[in-house]
């Protein structure tokens, strides 16, 4: 009986499948940032399509809510950025040999440079007789991208040269903290002096600096001494945390994506019955198991079995396997009553199944997921995969994703 449907009403056009991003949020977290950063501006990174949320909405409900600057790694995201009609400073910082930089420099892209990017931006600039707008980095000690110590007077020198020639504006200097997440530990301090000095070197230079900048979420949050003109912030504008002891909650952020889908079968099956490849999970007495269709193609990691996913009020782990399409949880004997106790009459065929979202009224988090596959929220959100559509809600007015272009079933469904 489990396993039959009700009689079909009507076409159930609900989503199947969606990452409901949350533009309200996104606007809350750009506000509580602007405020801890003030005077320093405030950088919304929305490299790797905003964390998984989506580049262009999320820029556009940034810029909307206060953010000054747009960041991405690569400049073909930068582009993109342009393309979408953004006009506000934004700067791409990872490049190679193959980097655009003639269209970096014609569509007004900051770039950052950490040595042999000089000559190429030079050249794309020489080319249309435009000057480039830089931002020199320097290596504080992540040891990845950035000019070291060693090398930093050379390189401000021979920026200084470019900028004397018009080719160029050194327009910033920046770096990237290592271990922010981590407020107790002493290299920050180092980092941070190794930044005033290389600052220092290169204002003696002749560097007009708009904007000294190294702080990202973590740092933050925690280091007001490392804000100088400008922060980047990425993983807390999305509302997550970057500290392994504070909650979004907690910190005063909410969490901008939910991820969920609907119960794809709910059918009973007896003591003794093996779920997903392997068979690793076995019923321990007579069951119901609810079949969840997201899986490791849509970006949930296939090592998480024991994620939460929560149906009808009440929150299962992940039972057996994760497969590329699907996953299974087993909703027990008692599967048929609701949070409060009360009979569900029917099948959860259907039901809405939640594996993360802002985590009110208990319900489940990134973080969960996270921990059930050994990583990072940022590595979660950020790999949900295109198979999974995203829908807008709570978008400003004007920026093209406000709550009233939805269709009104989407929007109620969305807003509850
Ligand atoms: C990704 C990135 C950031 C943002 O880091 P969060 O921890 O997500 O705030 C800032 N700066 C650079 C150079 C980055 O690569």
């Amino acid at each position: 009986m489990n396993s039959t449907a009700a009689p079909i009403q009507a076409r159930d056009t609900a989503p199947e499948r969606q990452a409901i991003i949350d533009l309200s949020a996104i606007s809350h977290n750009i506000a509580a940032f602007a405020s801890i950063a003030a005077p320093a501006k405030l950088m919304a990174v929305v490299k790797a399509d905003a964390y998984g949320h989506g580049a262009v909405p999320v820029a556009r409900t940034a810029v909307a809510a206060g953010a000054q600057w747009l960041g991405t790694a690569h400049v073909s995201e930068a582009l993109a950025l342009r393309e979408a009609g953004l006009e506000v400073p934004v700067l791409a910082w990872l490049h190679t040999p193959s980097t655009d930089f003639f269209a970096a420099v014609a569509q007004g892209i900051d770039l950052g440079c950490s040595g042999w990017e000089l000559q190429h931006i030079a050249q794309a600039a020489r080319a249309q007789e435009r000057p480039a707008r830089i931002h020199l980095k320097i290596d504080t000690g992540l040891g990845r991208n950035g000019s070291t110590m060693a090398d930093w007077d050379a390189l401000v020198a021979e920026a200084i040269a470019f900028q004397d020639e018009g080719l160029l504006r050194v327009v910033g200097v920046f770096s990237h903290l290592a271990v922010a997440d981590e407020p107790h530990r002493p290299e920050t301090d180092e980092q941070l002096q190794v930044f005033r000095e290389a600052v220092a070197i290169a204002e003696d230079a002749g560097a007009d600096l708009e904007v000294r900048h190294i702080a990202n979420t973590p740092g933050t949050l925690s280091r007001p001494d490392a804000h100088f003109d400008m922060v980047r912030v990425g993983l807390g504008i999305y509302g997550l945390s970057p500290f392994a002891d504070q909650t979004s909650a907690q910190l005063g952020l909410t969490p901008a994506m939910t991820l969920q889908t609907r119960v794809a079968l709910c059918k009973d099956v007896p003591a003794g019955q093996g779920v997903s490849y392997g068979l690793g999970y076995v019923t321990a007495d007579p069951s119901t198991l609810a079949l969840i269709p997201l899986g490791y193609a849509d970006g949930v990691p296939r090592v998480a079995t024991g994620g939460p996913v929560r149906v009808n009020g009440r929150t299962y782990p992940v039972v057996g396997r994760i497969a590329m399409d699907q996953m299974v949880i087993d909703l027990g004997p008692g599967a048929h009553k609701d949070f409060d106790g009360a009979e569900i009459p029917g099948s959860a065929l259907g039901a809405t199944a939640v594996l993360f979202g802002d985590g009110a009224k208990g319900g489940p988090v990134v973080e969960q997921w996270a921990a059930a596959a050994g990583t990072l929220n940022y590595e979660v959100v950020t790999r949900i995969s295109p198979r999974v559509p995203r829908t807008y809600v709570g978008g400003p007015a004007g920026t093209g994703f406000d709550l009233g272009e939805l269709a009104p079933a989407d929007a109620t469904k969305c807003a509850s």
